[in-house]
């Protein structure tokens, strides 16, 4: 079995540095194969899979086997959720991602407020994304429900979007799981534990969690048939 690349986990209260691996994280985004949880290592483990010979920052990520993989369960983001998009979405890019942007995109980006951290490998400039009502992502297609970056690649989405740390739901060997039970432990690992579910079980959570999603854009369109009644 080959070897993979893991993201180091992000260290407590160590915002500048949690950015810096970000940004290295980024760098390499297009070989981010997934994020899985491993029962084993009571773990999240993002895994990437660059081609041989692209610089990986060892500061930032860890080799590992690739058969502690084996067990683990890959964390899944269901089409219909859009939990993370639509509020309080807290979501922002990085410098250099914003670079990888078509034009078009990248001009909106530019057009959002932004600071600039200074972390050890220097200074990045984050974007905020979530400066809609209620702390909504410029990106999210209400209407729709999705993502506009898509439509440039799936691998134009800011990294802390790509990286779905939210472990609801999860995969394994083509079953489906949700997850039924939580608990951080005092050495700082995660247990989680899942329940394989039908399709049926897994689509309801999904109408369950995107019933957020579907409240804000029924307000939304009443907001606007009241803007025209009113004009
Ligand atoms: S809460 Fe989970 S499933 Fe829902 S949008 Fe966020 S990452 Fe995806
Ligand atoms: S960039 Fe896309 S995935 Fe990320 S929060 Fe915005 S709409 Fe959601």
């Amino acid at each position: 079995m080959g070897k993979v690349f893991v993201l180091r986990e992000p260290r407590k209260r160590d915002r500048e540095w949690n950015i810096y691996a970000l940004r290295e994280a980024a760098r390499l985004k297009r070989w981010l194969d997934g994020v899985y949880y491993s029962p084993r290592l009571q773990r999240l483990l993002a895994v990437f899979r660059p081609t041989p010979g692209t610089h990986v920052n060892m500061l930032v990520f860890e080799e590992m086997g690739e058969s502690v993989l084996a067990d683990a369960y890959r964390m899944e983001c269901p089409r219909g959720c859009n939990r993370c998009c639509v509020i309080h979405s807290g979501a922002f890019i990085l410098d250099v991602e914003v670079r990888m942007l078509p034009d078009e995109a990248r001009s909106i980006v530019l057009r959002q407020p932004r600071e600039t951290v200074v972390t050890p490998g220097g200074k990045v400039r984050v974007y905020k994304l979530d400066t809609e009502a209620m702390g909504r992502c410029i990106f999210f297609d209400v209407e729709s429900g999705g993502c506009k970056l898509e439509a440039y690649g799936k691998y134009l989405k800011p990294i802390v979007c790509l990286l779905t740390y939210c472990t609801v739901f999860a995969s394994r060997n083509n079953k489906l799981f949700l997850k039924s039970g939580y608990k951080e432990l005092r050495d700082g690992s995660v247990l989680i534990n899942y329940r394989e579910v039908d399709e049926k079980q897994w689509k309801r959570m999904v109408d369950r969690m995107g019933s957020v999603w579907r409240r804000y854009r029924k307000v939304l369109r009443s907001q606007r048939v009241g803007a025209e009644v009113t004009r």
